[in-house]
Formats: C-alpha cells, structure tokens, sequence
C-alpha cells in the first residue's frame, strides 16, 4: 500500500504485505527481512519484486542494521545499495535514517516494530524510523525529527508523517517494566498510551510515536496513522507476536524519484 498525498507530493512511498513473493513455510510470501533464517536468495528476489514495483534499481536502496537502538544516520549518495543485498553492508547499528539525495531509496524491515515515514515538502528531505518498544523509550522517532531539522534547516511544522502496519494497543500487551520505560519518553499522555489489565498493559506504540511527533513540533493535522494491526492481520502482515518470533518481515520504503 502506499500513501496518496506522498505521492502526490513526489515521494514514491510503501509499505508491503506477504503477497506477492517466494518464500516459503514460516516467511510465506513477500518476506524481506535477510536476518530472519529465510533462504537469502528468496528474500532478495522479493526486494527485487518490489523495487521493480518502485521503479528503481535495487542498488538505489539504502538500509540500517536496525538493533532497536536510536542513532540516526544521514545517507548521502556513498551509501547507495547499503544492505540492499548484504546484512554485512547495511549501515551499523542504525534504527533511523534521514536523506535528501533524490533517486535513493530508504528501506526498513517490520514484524510488529512500528515504521514512520517522515517527508518535508519544503527541502525534499525524507526519513524513515524502525521503532519497537525500545527505540520508542529511547525516542528514536523525536530524535530523527531533531536530525531532520538540523540537516535540512526547516521547521519540522511543515513535515508530514505516516505511522505504518504494526502491533496495534488491541494486542500488545506488555509488562510493567516495559510500559515504565516507554512512559519515560512520552510521560504526559501516559493515560492515553496505556491500558491496565490484569497485571500488565496494553500498550499503544502508533500513539506513543505520535506524541513524540508532536513533541519534536510536528502539526496534528500532517500525521497520519494507518491503524491496521499487524498482529491482528497476521495473515496480511508478518507478525513477531502473533508468530512467536518466527517469521518473515514487511517493508517500509520511502524516496524520491531523481529528475533528468
Ligand atoms: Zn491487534
């Protein structure tokens, strides 16, 4: 699926299903995810699948390592094809990346973490975010906004954000220690991010990530959320959580198509 209005902004963008690849068993369909114990050969002719899709060569996507951490690299032309076909290659220890290099293509991988897309219409500037529970804590989402800002020099008002396929507070039920360290980075709308019941806590991380938009001073009306619960549509999307950690991972993907 993709977002409309980005597109209409001239930002190719998507996020996938499982429909539409080659693996097998437990990744079924359009898995992308290199590090999950799939066939590697499987998972790239599914990115493949799919960049043809984009419109642009594999070796024009960019993608992190993604450890649940908060660092956020700025991608520039060099790290063109970075874990586009390798683990090995992928840019280190990242969970977050910005850019402003047209005809490059952001790329993160999704099991239940939530994806944000990140445009700035002003600059032409993108981000894309892979955060879980803790890169929420860590306030990877409100860090990226603050890169943006530094490196594209823009107000982060005119930014537009779309929070993509992941665990929805229907089914992400945490612990407590879980939910005390989200509730660290966004401890004003505690009540509205978390649902107590029977000992634990249904957490909402589209809501967490939201508030942390709007904290980095993102307007409202610009933040989209596409509410679909990975967990719950587990046939649609793989799921960490409804899986019990075996399976495949959709993708996230955001550029910008180069002008001759
Ligand atoms: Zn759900």
């Amino acid at each position: 699926m993709s977002i409309p209005y980005l597109t209409e902004l001239g930002f190719v963008n998507a996020f996938t299903t499982r429909v539409g690849g080659i693996s097998q068993r437990l990744y079924d369909g359009l898995n992308l995810g290199l590090h999950t114990g799939d066939d590697p050969e499987a998972v790239i002719e599914n990115r493949m699948r799919v960049a043809r899709v984009l419109k642009s060569p594999l070796s024009s996507f960019v993608a992190g390592e993604q450890v649940h951490g908060n660092r956020v690299a700025i991608v520039t032309e060099v790290d063109k094809g970075k874990g586009a076909t390798a683990l090995e290659t992928a840019l280190p220890k990242t969970d977050a990346m910005i850019t402003e290099v047209p005809g490059l293509f952001l790329m993160g991988f999704f099991a239940d973490c939530v994806p944000v897309l990140l445009v700035d219409p002003i600059s032409n500037g993108m981000g894309l975010v892979h955060a879980g529970w803790r890169g929420t804590a860590s306030g990877i989402t409100k860090k990226c906004i603050e890169e943006m800002v530094k490196n594209f020099n823009t107000d982060p008002s005119s930014y537009i954000a779309v929070i993509g396929p992941s665990i929805g507070p229907c089914c992400y039920y945490v612990q407590e220690n879980v939910a005390k360290e989200v509730e660290k980075s966004v401890p004003t709308i505690k009540d509205r991010i978390f649902y107590e019941d029977k000992g634990g806590y249904y957490l909402d991380l589209w809501g967490a990530n939201r508030a942390q938009l709007i904290g980095a001073g993102l307007i409202r009306e610009k933040i989209f959320t596409t509410c679909v619960c990975t967990c719950c549509m587990s046939q649609l999307f793989f799921s960490y959580r409804a899986t019990q950690g075996q399976t495949g991972r959709i993708g996230a993907f955001i550029g910008r198509v180069q002008c001759e």
